[in-house]
Parts: structure tokens; C-alpha cells; sequence
């Protein structure tokens, strides 16, 4: 009891410390405004504008009651979800095209030859469509994380239609409301907290509240000509890419039924769900060295199959950034397609966030776990390990230092916009120089940080956190 009270003090102060970290992290990540498009500065209004109906009555009358008229207005939203219509179009395609895929593949392999062309144009319809979607409707025009050719972007853009998973005003404006509401029951349109098949796919099945998108989020879509074509007529593109151009090739190769099957069917099927595993599987399975405040993981072997969109947790915590998988080692072949296709210029404007502001956050985080670790062992009512109070000291004495290196930080930030603002213009570049010296050691004492909590965390056998 006497080592659990003892263990109780200086915890408050920690406690508090990270709490006050949390604020310094949210300047730290405000600082990273820089990376945004001038669509950031209409995501203020827009988030005004752009509630439902639905919910913006029921938000006004939640603030004029009670509790138990707050209660009633959860019930009436839940009702609202239950009883949502069906949405037929996507609902028949969503249930059909697997049950087709599931009958007519293993029928269709077993009774016919397939050619290795025929299987080429599977893989490359696989990597097309899978790639169109994430670096396309995702990291282009979701995100702005990049500037594309209009070459590149109309190729992504046929096959995000190839993908059938909406037009891209309807994907965007979705995704763009997924983050901002993330894990909110009614407003995110595939809100994990849902569960597993809602997220996955039960979001599109019926025509619930969430669902609904008046496109106010998207004001940089609206107004482009190729994109309204494609939203107007979704329904024929569709057909053309899916039919038409799959059979097309088909007949290149000799082959048309073939193709249709493979290059058409199976690969629509399988797309489908490897692109739907983002928001349910990488809402429920990994690990959060970003941020905890939602549900989004970071997880290998997901990347593997949604071409690295499985580092789910920094995306969501860095959505500007062109990268998913950050490390140079993730896996992230959109990343790599990004960067490849800028060396040759059709690519430009790449969004990423600076190192030190991602350790940072990795550092943050690895704080808030130690507490929590700590937490656990004080909760147990159990004397507490000398091992472990001598992990609370370290932490307590780490975080301290960080803190003070956090300060340094935002000081050395300021101190730049200062020195950007007085200087002349010719020597502008000897102010860079000197603070990229001062950045540097900055971003030293972050990782030494990280490398000080690596050893406490293996000194009370955690060994794979603070990674
Ligand atoms: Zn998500
Ligand atoms: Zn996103």
C-alpha cells in the first residue's frame, strides 16, 4: 500500500506533464499547416457547413435540453441507422460480383486453358486498379498529397473507375468526412465503432444518415471538368471500363472470356475487399506509434495487400503526407510509384512532413504507453517491483528533459519566422544554414530521447516498444 502511494505522487506530476505535452504536440502538429493546400484553409467553413441535416437538428436540440433529451436524440440517430433503406445498386453489385466470382472462377479454371497472357492482364488490372484507388482517389485527390501530370491523373482516374467503388466526388468527400469525424458513430460514413462488417462493407449496403454527401468538403473537385464528367455518367464508365475495355484487351490476347473472368470479375472482387480491409482490418488490427486518440493501426501485413495503405495510424495522424509508410523500409509501392513517376517530373509537389515532427509524435506516444504501463502495475494493488519504480523514475527524469527539448523546439521555430522576417533576402540562405544546424541538434536530442526510453522499456521486458 505504502509503495503503491509512493508510486501515486510523482505519477500526478508525470500525468500532468503529458497532458501539457499534448498541447505542445498539438502546436508541434499545427506546425505542420505549411504542408497543407489551400483546401485546408476552406476545412474550417466546410466543417461548419458540411454536417447533415440530421445532425445539426439534432445538435441544436441536444443543447437546449437535458441529459435526458441528449439520451432520446442518441436514440432517435441509432433509429435512424437501423432503419436505413436498402441501397440497391451498390448493395446487388457488392453481394452479386462475389457470389459470380466464387461460382464461375473455380468452374471456369477447371473446364477452360488460361494463357499466361490472360493471367499478365489479371496482374496488371490488379496492380492498376489497386494502385489507381490509393494513389489516386486516396493520396491525390482526398489528401492534395501531390501534384500529378494530367496524364498520370487520368490514368489513375480510369482506374479508380475500373475499381467501381464510387465516383471520385462521392469516394472523396466520404473519405474526407472519414477523417474528420474518424470512429464517430453517425458521422463517419464507415466508422469502426460500427464493428467489423459495417466498416468493411455494411456502410454501403444501406443509405444510412452517414452515408449521405452534399459535397461541400470538396470544393476543389467540383469545379473540374473531367471529374464531372465522370460523376455524371459514372453508371456508363462504369460499363465501358469494366466490359468494353476488359474485353477489349481480351480479344488482344486471344482470349476474351478469359479476360472477362480474371482481368474482370475476380479481379473487381478481390480489389474490392483488399481496398475495404483499410477501413475495417486497419481500424482493428496493429499497433499506434502515432497517436491513440482513434482507432487506426499501422500494419505490415495489411500493406501488403491495400499497396501500402496498412500504415493506417500515421495516415491518420499525417494525412497530408504523400508517404504511408513513412520508413524507408514500409512497404508502400504507391509511395514508390509517386516518387518514381516525380523523377521524370510527372509527379510534383510531393507533401511530407519533416522527421523530427514524426519522431516527435513516435516519442509522444512511447510516453503515454510507459504511463500506462505504469499505470497497470499501481491499479494492481500489489507492492510495486523495484524494477518498476525505477522505470518511473526514468521516465519521469526523460520526460522532463523532453519536455524542455519540446521547448527548445518551438523557441528554435519562432526564433526562424523572426530571423525569415528581418533578414534581407541575399542572405537568406546563411539563416537556413544555421538553422539547419540548430534543427539537426534538435532532432538528435528527439532520438536520443527515443533511444533512453528504448532502454527502459527492455529493462522492465518490453522489448518491442519505443522501436
Ligand atoms: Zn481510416
Ligand atoms: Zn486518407
Amino acid at each position: 500500500m505504502i509503495a503503491k502511494k509512493a508510486m501515486g505522487l510523482p505519477l500526478k506530476g508525470l500525468r500532468f506533464a503529458i497532458k501539457s505535452g499534448d498541447s505542445i504536440l498539438d502546436n508541434a502538429t499545427t506546425q505542420v499547416g505549411r504542408f497543407k493546400t489551400w483546401f485546408d484553409n476552406n476545412k474550417a467553413k466546410a466543417a461548419l457547413d458540411e454536417q447533415p441535416t440530421a445532425k445539426r437538428n439534432y445538435t441544436k436540440t441536444a443543447k437546449q435540453n437535458d441529459v435526458t433529451t441528449s439520451n432520446q436524440t442518441l436514440d432517435l440517430q441509432e433509429l435512424e441507422f437501423k432503419k436505413a433503406p436498402i441501397n440497391w445498386i451498390p448493395a446487388t453489385i457488392l453481394v452479386a460480383t462475389p457470389i459470380a466470382a466464387a461460382v464461375i472462377t473455380p468452374w471456369y479454371l477447371f473446364t477452360h486453358q488460361v494463357s499466361a497472357p490472360v493471367w499478365g492482364v489479371f496482374g496488371a488490372f490488379m496492380v492498376w486498379t489497386g494502385i489507381s484507388i490509393t494513389a489516386g482517389y486516396h493520396r491525390l485527390l482526398s489528401h492534395r498529397a501531390y501534384k500529378a501530370h494530367p496524364v498520370v491523373k487520368n490514368f489513375l482516374l480510369l482506374g479508380s473507375t475500373l475499381a467501381v467503388q464510387g465516383s471520385a466526388f462521392d469516394w472523396v468527400s466520404g473519405h474526407r468526412t472519414h477523417h474528420r469525424h474518424v470512429d464517430d458513430r453517425i458521422e463517419d460514413p464507415y466508422s469502426a465503432k460500427r464493428g467489423f462488417w459495417f466498416s468493411h462493407i455494411g456502410w454501403m449496403l444501406r443509405n444510412y444518415p452517414s452515408g449521405k454527401f452534399d459535397y461541400k468538403n470538396i470544393p476543389d473537385l467540383t469545379k473540374d471538368k473531367v471529374l464531372q464528367i465522370q460523376h455524371k455518367y459514372y453508371g456508363l464508365w462504369v460499363l465501358a471500363a469494366n466490359v468494353g475495355l476488359v474485353a477489349a484487351v481480351g480479344w488482344l490476347v486471344g482470349d476474351v472470356w478469359g479476360t472477362l473472368v480474371l482481368a474482370g470479375l475476380l479481379r473487381l472482387v478481390l480489389t474490392h475487399h483488399f481496398t475495404f480491409f483499410i477501413n475495417s482490418l486497419c481500424h482493428m488490427f496493429g499497433s499506434r506509434p502515432y497517436t491513440d486518440t482513434n482507432t487506426a493501426r499501422d500494419n505490415f501485413f495489411l500493406a501488403l495487400f491495400t499497396w501500402g495503405e496498412g500504415y493506417h495510424n500515421y495516415h491518420h495522424f499525417f494525412q497530408y503526407d504523400y508517404r504511408n509508410g513513412v520508413k524507408w523500409w514500409q512497404y508502400d509501392p504507391t509511395k514508390w510509384l509517386i516518387a518514381g513517376l516525380s523523377k521524370v517530373g510527372l509527379t510534383t509537389e510531393l507533401r511530407t512532413v519533416d522527421d523530427t515532427t514524426i519522431k516527435h509524435a513516435e516519442v509522444q506516444m512511447q510516453f503515454k504507453q510507459a504511463q500506462q504501463q505504469i499505470d497497470t502495475v499501481s491499479a494492481s494493488g500489489l507492492d510495486i517491483p523495484h524494477v518498476m519504480q525505477s522505470f518511473q523514475d526514468r521516465i519521469k527524469f526523460e520526460y522532463d528533459a523532453f519536455t524542455q527539448t519540446v521547448e527548445e523546439w518551438q523557441a528554435l521555430k519562432a526564433k526562424a519566422v523572426e530571423m525569415k522576417k528581418t533578414e534581407f533576402a541575399d542572405r537568406l540562405h546563411e539563416v537556413d544554414d544555421k538553422l539547419k544546424l540548430e534543427y539537426a541538434k534538435i532532432e538528435q536530442k528527439i532520438h536520443a530521447h527515443n533511444d533512453n526510453l528504448k532502454i527502459a522499456f527492455r529493462s522492465i521486458g518490453y522489448k518491442d516498444k519505443a522501436a
